[in-house]
């Protein structure tokens, strides 16, 4: 029997972010649609010679995207919104990058300047990158756009590269769209048509096998999504192509029937995510159906332990044909770990880049193929990286799992209930009724960014950075008592990034230089990578803010990132279970909370802007997640005494299927999205009888838009409609650092006389209320 290696996708963004400055410098006009098209062509031929050289069988093409590949199939499909069309019914790239990002032009027909909006992004399931959403408006056509699968796959062969060519599968792309009252799934036919020309032109192109992606497979399926599948299948098995249907991110689990009776030449399962489904997918998935096992971790950084993985598959191997391939596509790690020259030798023996994987891939099937004789050397060193995993002192600190496992439930407890607390906090802070704050950062202006860019360069020194940023933090603090702001914050000038400004002081975090990631179209992030057991060797944020808090007589807010969101935003270990890890950045997190109480702090913030994107994929996961992440942040928040307060943030606005866990974080004052949905959530809020405090945001801080006092006063009463006044906050819905102090300013003090406009005629809650 034969193993071959396929990878699924590679990553767009180029080894250097290559592609990100090719779009910055068009998108600027700088240059032209030809010069794009010409380095995005480059991309795409390394890309393929790389692959082909590391070992990798099947290669993939259409995986490149100039921005987001659920907005290339949605061009495919012609499914355009009507804001979008041009005059001339042409959907170039101008067309494509309005629907990305959004775009200021002349309306043909009528000659005023109009802008349009960009279509809506949002997270492509469990990962951190972002897609445009497909968007159904009644009445929608369909038509076939530029094929560029086509093109790619001849661009390819032209090259001298077979490829298999990648689609994202219908059933999934109907799932993500939206409709507006009406069912993306009316247009199943419709789109199944289109697809099945799109079969044939590849089969016409030469095209063999044809990748089709269709994640949603792993997730809780409807009746209706069943229904598709079967349908849809049947209709495109007969198109031309043998498709290799795709899943990942997850097992298939109660889906696994429907897909192994699908009339697919193959299937490739997730082994990473779900190892576990290894053994049903055996017996379920008939003989002459092509498998594909994902045995390579396609989500995450870490170098395999090729001789663990052997044992598993040599059986399977020697029983029928396998592809073996990373668990999903590579775009959700960083290119190459050759290119990295700050990480230490011990991190970067346990890492695997997306070059280092594929050459994994192809260690493994030699040893399938020609005995594990003949990849000798890979196996060794796999087995002696694994072997150092288990034991570095740089991973297991013995006092912090000792630590961890005398974690008593008294510790995740506050000292007194809600009641008292709220009693005790009102003495202490006195603070008006419907009383202002903000979420904590304020403007990273140019020249904030331009005096962290010099400190990291050297040029400018230590004392000479922490004058600059005592000058920002001192400025902002006047200008908040001038505009009147009960709480006040220090603005995070010191801070790049909310999860790297406290991995970089903890220990058992590394940072990349190069690691890029792709977010979303050219924009891409450095996730800190989680190597070791977590420690807090010294205060990170007690000095910053015991300088603020001697500006002022107000309280000014202790600001941190709680350990759910640090954990969600890293690349973590996968040789414990997520939770440990989380519970040991709780602990780290805690003492930050203890040291600045002992500091004299009165309210302390702890950010879980990233827990609700944590939830599982299924249904049946989502307890036992919130369990743990709402225990670590207890766990975080409980050691202080009634008097401090304790708040949180979240920007988002999808509480509802959530809220007893919310609840259960027993923060004090709670601040959160709303302004963009006027409130509508804080319905669930008071049927739910939330207990704590609340800032709904009244300041949309994703729009540049300057909010007035009026808009504010009535989203508030729009508030009070459902919760009790002494239960309001009044707040931005985010931290401001993405704004300009222009809008900064004019917005602030609205939602200040807002709040004055709020108090006439009601008390400060020195009551206990609930
Ligand atoms: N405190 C952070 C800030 O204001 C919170 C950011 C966030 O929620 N994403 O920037
Ligand atoms: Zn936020």
């Amino acid at each position: 029997m034969t193993v071959t290696v396929a990878t699924l996708g590679f990553p767009r963004i180029g080894p250097r972010r290559e592609l990100k400055f090719a779009l910055e410098k068009h998108w600027s006009g700088k240059e032209d649609e030809v010069a794009l098209n010409t380095a995005a062509a480059g991309l795409r031929t390394a890309a393929w010679a790389r692959q082909r050289a590391l070992g990798a069988d099947w290669l993939p093409s259409c995986d490149f995207s100039l921005y987001d590949h659920v907005l290339d199939t949605s061009m495919m499909l012609g499914a355009i919104p009507a804001r979008y069309r041009a005059a001339d019914g042409q959907a170039g790239l101008s067309t494509y990058f309005a629907m990305a990002r959004g775009s200021t032009g002349v309306a043909a027909c009528c000659d005023t300047p109009h802008s349009v909006t960009a279509g809506e992004m949002t997270k492509w399931f469990d990962t951190n990158y972002h897609y445009i959403v497909p968007e159904i408006e009644p009445g929608q056509r369909l038509a076939l756009g530029r094929l560029t699968v086509v093109d790619a796959y001849r661009e390819a062969a032209a090259q001298g590269f077979a490829t298999r060519p990648v689609l994202l599968g219908p059933v999934t792309w109907l799932s993500l769209a939206k409709g507006q009252g009406n069912d993306p799934f009316d247009l199943l036919d419709e789109v199944l048509a289109l697809y099945a020309v799109i079969l044939r032109h590849l089969a016409h192109a030469g095209a063999e096998w044809v990748q089709i992606d269709e994640p949603i497979l792993v997730t809780d399926l409807t009746e209706q999504q069943r229904r598709a599948f079967t349908r849809a299948y049947a209709r495109l098995a007969r198109s031309g192509p043998k498709l290799m249907l795709t899943t990942y991110f997850g097992g298939l689990d109660d889906n696994l029937s429907l897909a192994a009776a699908l009339p697919v030449a193959g299937l490739h399962v997730d082994l990473v995510r779900a190892p576990e489904q290894l053994d049903t997918v055996l017996r379920a998935v008939p003989k002459d159906m092509l498998l594909s096992l994902g045995v390579i971790d396609g989500r995450n950084v870490w170098r395999a332990d090729l001789s663990a993985l052997l044992d598993r598959i040599e059986p399977v191997a020697r029983a029928r044909d396998l592809v073996l391939a990373p668990s999903c596509s590579l775009l959700h790690v960083p290119v190459d770990l050759a290119l990295e020259r700050r990480l230490d030798g011990d991190v970067t023996l346990w890492l695997a880049f997306a070059v280092q994987k594929i050459a994994e891939l192809a260690a493994l099937k030699t040893a399938l193929n020609d005995g594990r004789d003949a990849a000798a050397q890979a196996i060794a060193e796999s087995d002696a990286a694994a072997a150092s995993r288990c034991t570095s002192p740089r991973i297991h600190d013995r006092q912090v799992q000792e630590r961890v496992a005398a974690v008593t439930p008294a510790m995740r407890e506050r000292q007194g209930g809600l009641v008292r607390r709220i009693a005790t906090q009102a003495r202490v802070l006195a603070l008006p009724a419907f009383p202002t704050t903000t979420i904590g950062s304020f403007p990273q202006t140019p020249e904030v960014r331009h005096a962290r860019a010099e400190h990291q360069r050297g040029n400018l020194d230590d004392a000479g950075y922490d004058r600059f940023l005592r000058a920002e933090t001192e400025r902002t603090i006047r200008w908040q008592e001038e505009a009147g702001l009960d709480m006040l914050v220090h603005g995070e000038f010191e801070r790049n990034d909310m999860v790297q400004y406290f991995g970089e002081q903890l220990s058992g975090f590394a940072f990349t230089l190069g690691g890029w990631v792709q977010s979303y179209g050219s924009r891409c992030v450095r996730p800190p990578i989680l190597f070791g057991d977590v420690a807090r060797p010294a205060a990170m944020t007690v000095e910053w803010w015991r300088y603020a808090q001697s500006l002022t007589d107000r309280p000014v807010k202790g600001m941190l990132t709680g350990p759910v969101t640090i954990l969600n935003w890293s690349f973590v270990r996968d040789d414990q279970p997520r939770e440990a890890s989380c519970r040991q950045i709780a602990l780290a997190i805690r003492d930050e909370v203890l040291d600045l109480e002992a500091a004299g702090c009165r309210a302390i913030q702890i950010d879980e802007a990233a827990l609700r994107e944590g939830l599982p994929l299924r249904r049946a996961g989502w307890q036992a997640y919130l369990d743990w992440a709402v225990d670590c942040f207890r766990l975080t928040a409980a050691g202080v005494a009634d008097a401090t307060q304790i708040h949180t943030h979240m920007c988002y606005s999808e509480f509802n299927d959530i809220l007893p866990s919310i609840a259960a974080m027993d923060a004090d004052v709670i601040s959160i999205e709303t302004a963009r949905s006027q409130m509508e959530l804080l319905a669930a809020f008071a049927r739910y009888r939330y207990p704590s405090a609340i800032g709904p945001g009244v300041y949309d801080i994703h729009s540049a838009r300057v909010p007035d006092e009026a808009e504010m006063v009535a989203l508030m009463r729009l508030a009070q409609e459902h919760l009790r006044p002494e239960q309001l906050w009044v707040n931005p819905d985010c931290g401001l650092k993405t704004r300009r102090w222009d809008e900064v300013k004019p917005a602030i003090a609205a939602m200040v006389a807002a709040a004055r406009t709020l108090r006439i005629g009601v008390t400060a809650p020195t009551e206990p209320v609930a």
